[in-house]
């Protein structure tokens, strides 16, 4: 008989992994290695399900690069003992959890799919038990020996994600994500329907995963609006130790070209100071130098993030600074794609 695939699924924190006491009225976390009594469908799953859980679950508004290390680090350590991992997490922070575990690991070869829902598990109503079950069926579907999905994924509300593409956009409805500038990995209907030209198949089967556990937390996002003061410009740039900043601009990457403001940024940049340009356009890329407005941006060095979410732009910049790259390396590797995170014409 075919060996049962194996899943690891393992609970950080988040909505998904509680139950309402019923003398206090409140949400808490409930102890997981009863995952099955709870969900009683997941017997019928054609795999053996283990589950770990954190010590104390989080909400995801605590998640943290400590937090990071140590779901990658249960992942490194389960690695050859398991055909795939689930990992719960609360949906809030989920798209900047997952996005950092993808550029965490590399030459991934097994399926790893976030999820979590926007009910907990034991709520009449709840999107739990849908959003868990589909996502084990994920990670447990292999052919002719190999597993469909060998990336980190995101599912939620019937459709998998490309993780690092994905962003929260509804605090209060089930379809929680979105991944506006990349499709749907699969959809889950009548039948679960993989798009299999657009998942990650990896090059190298037989390279080893590597774990990359240090992240630089000296990173900001900077979100420009209309009468930003130059005063909070020039005190966030000039944070101690700050070494990069992803600049929240308009449309496709504009920004003020006032004297004051470039001077500012030139400045940075002069000091070493890596700054990305992502669009606070939900869809859609920044082209530098379509408009004067970003011409002046790409002629001081700010580096194009291309179509990147916020999420990962974050992820991948507090990624890449640990690597100690020369300024050329540093802005080719963040322009191009490692993960899938960006659209260009380098598979990854
Ligand atoms: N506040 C919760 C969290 O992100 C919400 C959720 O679980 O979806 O941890």
């Amino acid at each position: 008989m075919a060996k049962k695939i194996s899943i690891l699924l393992v609970y950080t924190g988040g909505t998904i992994g509680m139950i309402k006491d019923k003398k206090t009225n409140a949400l808490k976390p409930f102890n997981f290695s009863q995952i099955v009594a709870k969900i009683p469908e997941l017997e019928q799953l054609n795999c053996t399900i283990k589950s770990i859980s954190f010590d104390k679950p989080i909400d995801s508004s605590n998640m943290n690069t400590v937090y990071y290390k140590d779901i990658v680090e249960i992942i490194e350590k389960n690695y050859k003992k398991f055909d795939g991992f689930v990992i719960l997490t609360g949906s809030d922070t989920m798209s900047y959890a997952s996005s950092a575990v993808s550029f965490m690991l590399d030459n991934l070869q097994k399926p790893i799919i976030f999820t979590g829902s926007q009910l907990p598990i034991g709520d009449l109503r709840t999107d739990a038990k849908e959003n868990l079950i589909t996502a084990i069926e994920i990670a447990s579907t292999y052919k002719k020996g190999k597993p469909v999905i060998s990336e980190v994924c995101l599912y939620f509300e019937y459709k998998l994600y490309r993780a690092n593409r994905t962003t929260k956009i509804s605090a209060d409805q089930f379809e929680a994500f979105a991944s506006m500038n990349f499709p749907p990995l699969a959809e889950s209907g009548v039948h679960l329907k993989f798009n299999e030209h657009l998942i990650h198949q990896p090059k190298n089967k037989e390279q080893a995963l590597i774990v990359h556990k240090n992240l630089v937390d000296e990173v900001v996002i900077l979100k420009l609006f209309p009468g930003i003061s130059i005063l909070v410009v020039k005190s966030i740039l000039n944070i101690p130790n700050l070494k990069g900043v992803v600049l929240e601009t308009y449309g496709s990457g504009n920004a003020s070209n006032s004297e004051d403001f470039i001077n500012l940024l030139k400045e940075a940049i002069k000091k070493g100071i890596k700054i990305i340009n992502v669009t606070q356009c939900k869809r859609g890329a920044v082209m530098m130098g379509d408009y004067d407005t970003s011409l002046l941006l790409k002629k001081i060095g700010v580096i194009s993030g291309g179509d990147i979410t916020i999420e990962s732009a974050i992820s991948k910049l507090m990624y890449l600074l640990d690597k100690k790259l020369s300024d050329s390396d540093f802005n080719k590797m963040f322009k191009k794609s490692i993960r899938g995170e960006i659209t260009n014409n380098i598979d990854f």
